[in-house]
C-alpha cells in the first residue's frame, strides 16, 4: 500500500487517533482523537512527520502523491464546514500551523486568515457583517505571511520590524495610538501598503490565488523546523532533530465576530496547585493571541458561567470529557463563534511539582489511573519544590520587574534563600550568631568552609560545577546553592562583589533562587515549605502542615514508591543531625559518611594540623590520640542517629593539603601547639605542595604511607560502635569504606591492618561485632580489576565523582569553566558530574559489578557519588542491579520516586 501522507479530521470522525503521535505530531494526533470521541473541532488534515524528514531529504520538495492528498483532505475540509476555499461568497479560510512530536511552544510559525484575497475579504464583510473585522483579518494575514511565508523580517536586531513601522506610521497619520482604533479604510490603506513593501523588499509579489498561498504556508511551516530558535530549543530540551514536525491545515473559525464570540486557554485542573477546579482565561470578543498578549486583561474561566451559561456547561462537559479519556489533566484552546464553541487544542498540560503530586494522587482517588501510573506521573526532579524554602512569588516577580536579576550559575542547590553577604566561612558563623540571614560567596568553597556553609542560608560561588566542593555540600545540607556563576568579580581584600554593573560589600542583602540559578539583589522574603513543616515542624504548625493536600499527596506518593521500588535509597551524611534528616527522608543507611569534614569541627582542626605537620610517627601518634575522642564522639553521635541501620564511615580522603594552615594567624596557632616557630611551619607547609592534589596523595594512598591515620579512624569507630551497643542497646552496624582503591593489594593491605584493630578492641571488651569492610570504586583500573578486588571486600561503593574525573580525565574542579560549552554545542548530552555517562563511566560499573560479584557472590555494591541522587542515573543504577543508591538528604525522596520508576519501566 503506498504511504499515506495526510490525514483528515472533523465532524465526529477522523483519519488519524491519539496514539499516532510520532506521525502526526502531539497537536494533530490530539485534535483527530478530539474529534473521534465527539467533541466539535473545525475540520481540517494533518500532514505527516514524515514529509517533513522528506522535505528536507529531498531539496524542498514533497513526496509523490502528497498533493493529491492535500487537494482530497481540503475537499474534505469544505464538505464538514460548508464553505469553499477560494468562494468569492463563502470563502473557506485556514489555519496552517506546526506541531511537533513534543510541543515547542512557540518556536516554529503559523499562518492564520489564509484564503483571504481581494475578493473573499469582501464575502468575508459580508458575512460576518462587519467590515472592519474581515479588513482587519487581511491586513493580519497579510503581514504575517509577508513575514513568515515571504521572509520580510527586520534584517537587524536592532531594526524594527518592516510591517510594524508601516503601522505606526498610518497610526500616527490617524492620529490614533492603539492597532484596534484604526478605521476600515486605514486598514485598507494597510492592506495595500504592505503588499507594496513586500514587492519592494522581496521581489516577490503577495499571492492572491488562495492554492498558491496555502503551499506557500505549508513549505514555510515545515521550514520553521529549522529555524535558529527551534534548534535551540531542540538542543536545550533533548529533542532529536530527526522527529520533524507535521503540519496541521485546519478550518478558522473566530472569536472576534462580536459580542456573541469569544476565545480563551485553560487547563482542566489548576496547574500551580493541582486543584480540580476549572482554571483559564478568555475574551469576548477577541482573537487568541489577544488573551496571552495582555493588551486587554482576559476574565477568568468563572465569568464566563454568568456571561454565556449554556456554552460555559458545553465546555465545563468537554473538559471532564477530555480528562475521563486521557486521565490526565489537559491544557485546552477554545473559540465560540456565534455562540458554537470549537475546541482547538487540547494537550497534557504542565504543571508544578505540587501540582504533579496531587494531581497524580487525585487521579488515584478518582480511580482515574492506578498507583503505578500515578508514580510514573510525577517528575522526581518535581520534588525538590515541595520540600525546598519558597519565594513570595509575587515578590519575587516585582523584583525582577525592577531589575533585581543580576546574573545566572547553575541551579546546584534547589530553593530560595536571602541575606547578607559574607566571603569568609568565619564570618559567616559570627554573623549567624548574631541571628542575621548570611550567604557565603566565594570564589569556590573547601572543606575548611564547611562551618560557614553551614551557618549559611545560602552559598553563591564564581566557580566550579554541578559536583563542585560547594554543590553537594550544599545539597546534602540541604542549602540553596548557585555555583559556578562567572559573572562574579570577587575581591576578597576589598570585600566585594561586582556583578552585573553594581558592586556589593560585605553585609548587603542578595537573594539566590538555587532552582533556576539566579542570583538577585537585595532581601527577598522566603518561607519553609509546607512539606518541610510537616516533616520536620513541631506542635501546632507541624499538625496543620501534615494536614495540608501538599504533604498528603506527598506522603500518599512516597507509600507507593516504596511499595514498587527495589533498590534501596541510603545517605551521605557526616553530621548526626543530617543522618536524623535523612532517616525522616525515609533513608535506610548512611552509605557515605566522610570523616574529613568531621576534622573542622571546634579546635580539631589544630591536632589535624599538628598531624599533617609532625616529623616522624611519635609526633603524628601524639597528634592522633588529642584526634580519638574527637572521631569516637562522632561516630557515637551518627551511629545513634541511625540505629540499626547500615552506616559506611569512609576513612581520610582529601589530599591534606585542604587542612594545612594558610593565614599567619593559623600558622601561629599551629606553631605553638608543636613548640616550633611559624618559619618551620611555612616551609612545611611548602614542601607538602602538590601539583595535582586530586591525583597526588589522598585516599588509600595516606593509609598506606600513615597506617597510623587509618589505625586511629578505625579505633574510633570500633570503640563506638561498642559504646552504642553496650549502652544505648542499639544494635549498631558499621561498615569501614576505604577510599580511592587502584590495586587490590592496596585494599588487601589496610584490610588486614584495619581487621587487627578490630579484633584488638573487640577482644579487649570480649565482644562480637560484625563489621563490613569495603571500597570504593573511584578509579577505572579498580573497575576494570574488580573481579580480584571483589575477593578482599564485603562491597564496592561507586564514587562516580572521582570515577567521572578519572574515566574522562576531567577535574572535577575545574571544569565548571568549559564544560557547560560543551553541552551547548551538543559534544555531551549532559554533565556528565550531573548524569552518570552510562556508555563510558556507566560500562564501567556495570562490568565492575558483574566481575565483583562473580568472584564475590555476597558483594553488596552500592554508589555514593552525587549521581545517587539524579533520576536517570538512579534508573541505571536499577538496571545494573546495585543493591542500593546514596544520595544527599534532601535528595532521598527524589531516589525513592526515580527507584519505583526504574522498577516500572
Ligand atoms: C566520589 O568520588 O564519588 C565520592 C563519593 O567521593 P568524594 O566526592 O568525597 O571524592
Ligand atoms: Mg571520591
Amino acid at each position: 500500500m503506498a504511504t499515506k501522507y495526510v490525514y483528515t479530521f472533523g465532524d465526529g470522525k477522523a483519519e488519524g487517533e491519539a496514539k499516532m503521535r510520532e506521525l502526526l505530531g502531539g497537536k494533530g494526533a490530539n485534535l483527530a482523537e478530539m474529534s473521534r470521541i465527539g467533541v466539535p473541532v473545525p475540520a481540517g488534515f494533518t500532514i505527516t512527520t514524515e514529509v517533513c524528514t522528506y522535505y528536507y531529504d529531498h531539496k524542498q520538495t514533497y513526496p509523490q502523491g502528497m498533493k493529491q492528498e492535500v487537494e482530497r483532505a481540503l475537499k474534505h475540509v469544505e464538505k464538514v464546514m460548508g464553505a469553499k476555499f477560494g468562494d468569492a461568497k463563502n470563502p473557506l479560510l485556514l489555519s496552517v500551523r506546526s506541531g511537533a512530536r513534543d510541543s515547542m511552544p512557540g518556536m516554529m510559525d503559523t499562518v492564520l486568515n489564509l484564503g483571504l484575497n481581494d475578493v473573499t475579504v469582501q464575502a468575508l464583510a459580508a458575512a460576518s457583517g462587519n467590515d472592519r473585522f474581515a479588513w482587519d483579518s487581511y491586513r493580519r494575514f497579510v503581514q504575517m505571511y509577508g513575514d513568515v511565508v515571504l521572509g520580510l523580517k527586520p534584517t537587524s536586531k536592532t531594526e524594527i520590524d518592516p510591517f510594524e513601522k508601516i503601522l505606526d506610521e498610518v497610526k500616527e497619520k490617524a492620529g490614533v495610538e492603539l492597532d484596534n482604533e484604526l478605521g476600515v479604510e486605514d486598514l485598507q490603506k494597510l492592506v495595500k501598503l504592505f503588499k507594496a513593501e513586500i514587492k519592494k523588499q522581496t521581489k516577490s509579489i503577495f499571492p492572491e490565488d488562495p492554492w498558491q498561498q496555502l503551499w506557500g504556508s505549508i513549505g514555510a511551516v515545515f521550514g520553521s523546523w529549522n529555524n535558529q530558535r527551534a534548534i535551540i530549543y531542540r538542543r536545550l530540551n533533548k529533542i532529536p532533530d530527526e522527529w520533524g514536525t507535521a503540519v496541521n491545515v485546519q478550518a478558522m473559525v473566530f472569536g472576534n465576530m462580536g459580542d456573541d464570540c469569544a476565545t480563551g486557554v485553560a487547563f482542566t485542573r489548576d496547574p500551580a496547585t493541582g486543584t480540580n477546579l476549572f482554571y483559564g482565561e478568555y475574551l469576548r470578543n477577541a482573537q487568541g493571541e489577544d488573551v496571552v498578549a495582555g493588551i486587554r486583561t482576559p476574565k477568568p474561566i468563572a465569568e464566563l458561567k454568568k456571561e454565556m451559561p449554556k456554552l460555559y456547561k458545553e465546555l465545563n462537559d468537554i473538559r471532564l470529557r477530555l480528562e475521563k479519556h486521557y486521565r490526565d489533566m489537559q491544557d485546552v484552546e477554545f473559540t465560540i463563534q456565534r455562540n458554537k464553541l470549537w475546541m482547538l487544542q487540547t494537550r497534557n498540560g504542565k504543571r508544578t511539582g505540587f501540582a504533579a503530586c496531587t494531581i497524580a494522587v487525585d487521579m488515584v482517588k478518582e480511580k482515574l489511573i492506578d498507583e503505578k501510573t500515578a508514580i510514573k506521573r510525577v517528575d522526581p526532579n518535581a520534588l525538590n519544590q515541595l520540600l525546598a524554602p519558597i519565594f513570595d512569588t509575587k515578590k519575587k516577580a516585582a523584583a525582577v520587574k525592577g531589575g533585581a536579576l543580576l546574573a545566572k550559575g547553575l541551579p546546584a542547590g534547589p530553593g530560595a534563600a536571602t541575606g547578607r553577604i559574607v566571603f569568609h566561612a568565619d564570618d559567616a558563623e559570627a554573623m549567624a550568631k548574631k541571628g542575621d540571614p548570611v550567604i557565603l560567596v566565594r570564589i569556590e568553597t573547601s572543606p575548611e568552609d564547611i562551618k560557614g556553609m553551614k551557618a549559611a542560608q545560602g552559598i553563591l560561588t564564581a566557580k566550579g560545577g554541578m559536583t563542585s566542593h560547594a554543590a553537594l555540600v550544599a545539597r546534602q545540607m540541604g542549602r540553596v546553592c548557585v555555583a559556578g556563576c562567572g559573572a562574579l568579580d570577587i575581591d576578597y581584600k576589598k570585600g566585594t562583589m561586582k556583578v552585573g554593573g553594581k558592586t556589593f560589600k560585605e553585609g548587603d542583602f542578595i537573594s539566590l533562587d538555587g532552582s533556576a540559578g539566579e542570583v538577585l539583589a537585595d532581601k527577598i522574603d522566603v518561607s519553609p515549605s509546607e512539606v518541610k513543616v510537616a516533616l520536620f515542624g513541631k506542635g501546632a504548625a507541624a499538625t496543620k502542615a501534615k494536614r495540608s493536600r501538599t504533604y498528603q499527596a506527598f506522603a500518599k506518593l512516597m507509600a507507593w514508591a516504596d511499595k514498587f521500588r527495589k533498590l534501596e535509597v541510603w545517605t551521605n551524611a557526616d553530621q548526626p543531625n543530617q543522618a536524623a534528616d535523612a532517616v525522616v527522608y525515609g533513608a535506610h543507611g548512611i552509605g557515605l559518611c566522610r570523616t574529613e569534614h568531621m576534622f573542622f569541627g571546634g579546635d580539631r582542626i589544630v591536632a589535624v594540623r599538628e598531624m599533617i605537620l609532625a616529623d616522624d610517627l611519635a609526633g603524628r601518634e601524639k597528634a592522633l590520640a588529642k584526634l580519638l575522642p574527637y572521631q569516637r564522639k562522632d561516630f557515637i553521635g551518627i551511629l545513634k542517629a541511625m540505629g540499626a541501620r547500615p552506616v559506611t564511615i569512609r576513612l581520610l580522603d582529601p589530599p591534606l593539603h585542604e587542612f594545612l594552615p594558610h593565614t599567619p594567624a593559623e600558622i601561629a596557632e599551629v606553631a605553638k601547639a608543636m613548640g616550633v616557630s611559624p618559619k618551620v611551619i611555612k616551609a612545611k607547609t611548602a614542601a607538602l605542595h602538590e601539583f595535582n592534589p586530586m591525583l597526588g596523595h589522598r585516599g588509600c594512598r595516606l593509609g598506606v604511607t600513615y597506617p597510623e591515620i587509618y589505625r586511629m579512624q578505625v579505633r574510633a569507630i570500633v570503640e563506638a560502635a561498642v559504646q552504642v551497643k553496650t549502652v544505648n542497646k542499639i544494635n549498631v552496624h558499621p561498615e569501614i569504606m576505604i577510599p580511592l582503591v587502584g590495586h587490590v593489594k592496596e585494599l588487601d593491605m589496610l584490610r588486614k591492618e584495619a581487621e587487627q584493630i578490630i579484633a584488638e578492641v573487640l577482644g579487649k571488651k570480649k565482644m562480637k561485632l560484625d563489621i563490613m569492610i569495603g571500597t570504593m570504586i573511584e578509579l577505572p583500573r579498580a573497575a576494570l580489576t574488580a573481579g580480584d578486588i571483589a575477593k578482599v571486600a564485603d562491597f564496592f561503593s561507586f564514587g562516580t565523582n572521582d570515577l567521572t574525573q578519572t574515566t574522562f580525565g576531567l577535574s572535577r574542579d575545574d571544569a565548571g569553566s568549559f564544560l557547560p560549552e560543551y553541552v551547548a554545542k551538543g559534544l555531551l548530552p549532559e554533565d556528565p558530574f550531573v548524569a552518570i555517562d552510562q556508555n563510558g563511566v556507566g560500562r564501567l560499573m556495570q562490568l565492575a559489578a558483574t566481575e565483583g560479584r562473580a568472584t564475590n557472590a555476597k558483594l553488596q555494591v552500592g554508589i555514593c557519588g552525587e549521581h545517587g541522587g539524579e533520576p536517570s542515573s538512579v534508573k541505571f543504577c536499577h538496571k545494573i542491579g546495585l543493591n542500593y543508591v546514596s544520595c544527599s538528604p534532601p535528595r532521598v525522596p527524589i531516589a525513592r520516586l526515580a527507584a519505583a520508576q526504574a522498577a516500572l519501566e
